[in-house]
């Protein structure tokens, strides 16, 4: 079958074996038919965490064209799914911090999303995988995942109704993000340093976005509709720099939520801002399969929209896709296979 495969630091199309579903016990093989561009896949590339050989992509829609199951899934049921699996019976599951389960950083599907199949296990099948409503586009289907972590970090930092909640970086999961929490009774700002990001991010329920040009005025514009700084801070730009920007827009006693790894991971929150200011400083990592059934939810019922987010691309095309993600041409890539 068809996959692209990392080979220094790029994808290259190669002919590898497709998986068999005689080679294991039980489980699925979905035939991809589209994979979201994540962030993390990206991040892997160029930090070197993916090894050459390894197939990446996780945003996974497909059809089931083999099953050995024990679940009601059938072969020609359209899929998404979660990538990931926690045991539900280990100290970090007991205390919710599933994405930190050993067997759920164990647990992923074979070989990767960017390929023409996949094999998925039984408690893949049993947790994190879900029919797609026939309401739903492939293109929209594939943002369970993503959705799934923006949801899993709203939850993190326990929204009440009715919060201020601001949103650094107005990249596809920071408009995620904004959606996730206005569908939870909550008010979602928004910032970027790129204008077009400011205005689309409005047609996404923000109550006003801002685009950052000098960050003491933007500050103060902000007072405007948040006197006292914001409950909480998303940060999901990726970005040292937002670091002091985020410390300086959050309410004394806020929350300021990380959601993004930044380039140089040098910068760090000052323990003085923390302590004199009773600041909560939180990182919220990968879904739950609870969080990716909420995620559903919202897709399904329309409380979260994704159009005019993804730009397609050809499996063939996937360094280009990774090129405009990183040069912000595009805000995602969906990736037909
Ligand atoms: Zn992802
Ligand atoms: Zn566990």
């Amino acid at each position: 079958m068809k996959a692209a495969v990392l080979n220094n630091n790029k994808f290259e199309i190669q002919d590898i074996p497709r998986p068999l579903l005689d080679e294991y016990e039980n489980g699925a093989i979905i035939k991809v038919i589209g994979c979201g561009l994540c962030g993390s896949d990206i991040v892997k590339i160029r930090t070197g965490k993916a090894k050459d050989g390894a197939v990446l992509g996780h945003e996974v829609v497909g059809e089931i064209v083999e099953i050995k199951s024990n679940t009601n899934f059938a072969v020609g049921d359209k899929v998404v799914l979660g990538h990931h699996v926690p045991c539900f019976n280990c100290i970090y599951c007991w205390g919710g911090n599933y994405s930190m389960c050993r067997h759920f950083k164990s647990t992923n599907i074979v070989p990767g999303g960017f390929a023409e199949y996949i094999y998925v296990s039984e408690e893949h099948l049993q947790n994190t995988v879900f029919n797609v409503n026939l309401n739903l586009s492939d293109i929209e289907a594939s943002f369970l995942e993503p959705l799934g972590c923006c949801v899993r970090a709203v939850k993190r930092t326990g929204l009440k109704d009715g919060t201020n909640n601001l949103i650094i970086g107005l990249g596809s999961i920071g408009i995620l993000m904004g959606q996730a929490v206005k569908a939870l009774g909550n008010k979602a700002f928004g910032c970027d340093l790129i204008y077009e990001r400011v205005c689309l991010s409005e047609n996404f329920g923000f109550e006003k976005s801002f685009l950052i040009q000098e960050e003491g005025l933007v500050l103060n514009e902000m007072k405007n509709y948040a006197p006292f700084g914001f409950d909480n801070v998303f940060l999901t730009a990726g970005s040292s720099r937002a670091l002091d920007f985020a410390v300086n827009a959050v309410r004394d006693g806020g929350k300021i939520l990380v959601f993004s790894s930044t380039k140089d991971n040098l910068a760090g929150f000052k323990n003085n801002d923390i302590y004199y200011r009773e600041l909560t400083v939180m990182g919220s990592y990968s879904p739950s399969p609870m969080d990716l059934e909420d995620s559903m939810e919202l897709l399904e019922s329309g409380k979260v929209h994704v159009e005019g987010i993804s730009e397609v691309y050809s499996l063939e095309r996937l360094n280009d896709a990774v090129n405009d993600t990183l040069s912000n041409k595009i805000m995602k890539a969906f990736i037909k296979i």
